[in-house]
């Protein structure tokens, strides 16, 4: 079994180095790939850099190059859901890119002709992690996660994907991740833990709780291992 991790930054990652303790680096389109064994599976982890396009670049490189066949992304996001809270965890159900905008030739929005508003993630590792989180007595909440090439930071915008979208949660790579995996046929799985609520103080609150929001998600990604590597 192969599978990629992938964080946006390098904070996302590092807890999850950490764990592992011993990989090899490889260098590939001005980014860093760090492959190793954990257990029976071949892991290889990476972070994109900020940004769906950085994100999409790096799914597709873990996937083509390093032969993933399941991707597990793990980072931080604000939230959007009003019971969502700092360090809380939540799984994409489904993604959707909500700065993508052809309104005005009668498309909603989100959508471009030949394609969907929505992703969704994957039903086996979604319910792969519901199990993990029980064993662990955690709680893992989900939704739709929305994406875009913004920091949010605003309550009127929040308040505009909330309602848009429906969204839960927001970041910036989810769903450039989700449209190469499933354009591939890649099953994936977006996990992010709260660093912000996406409102005026969400520049400071990002800055931290970054860390700690982090290794809450990277610390669940690895558990999750454990569990799929039983599946195998
Ligand atoms: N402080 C960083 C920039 C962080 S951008 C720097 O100066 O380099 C925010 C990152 O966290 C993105 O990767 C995004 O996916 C996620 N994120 C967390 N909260 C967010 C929010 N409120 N809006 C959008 N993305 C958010």
């Amino acid at each position: 079994m192969n599978i990629a991790i992938m964080g946006a930054m390098v904070e996302e990652i590092t807890p999850l180095l950490e764990r592992f303790g011993e990989y090899k680096t490889v260098e590939i389109a001005n980014n860093k790939f760090y492959t190793l064994k954990y257990k029976n599976i071949d892991v290889t982890v990476a972070y994109s850099k900020i940004g769906k396009v950085n994100a999409a670049l790096t799914a597709s490189i873990l996937i083509n190059r390093f032969g993933a066949e399941k991707l597990l992304f793990s980072g931080v996001a604000g939230a959007i859901r009003d019971d969502l809270h700092i360090g809380d965890l939540i799984a994409a159900e489904a993604l959707v890119q909500h700065d993508l905008d052809i309104t005005v030739f009668g498309h909603p929005y989100g959508f471009v002709p030949e394609s969907k508003v929505l992703i969704k993630a994957d039903t086996k590792l979604l319910k792969a992690a519901q199990e993990t989180a029980k064993a662990l007595n955690l709680t893992l909440k989900s939704g739709i996660i929305a994406t875009g090439d913004q920091f949010i930071c605003d309550g009127a915008k929040k308040e505009w994907i909330r309602k848009t979208f429906e969204a839960d949660a927001i970041e910036m790579e989810g769903a450039g991740v989700a449209f190469v995996c499933d354009a591939l046929n890649i099953p994936f799985f977006i996990l992010r833990a709260i660093s912000d609520a996406a409102d005026a103080h969400a520049g400071f609150d990002f800055d931290e709780f970054l860390q700690s929001s982090s290794k809450i998600s990277a610390d669940f990604i690895i558990s999750m291992l454990d569990k799929l590597e039983k599946q195998i």
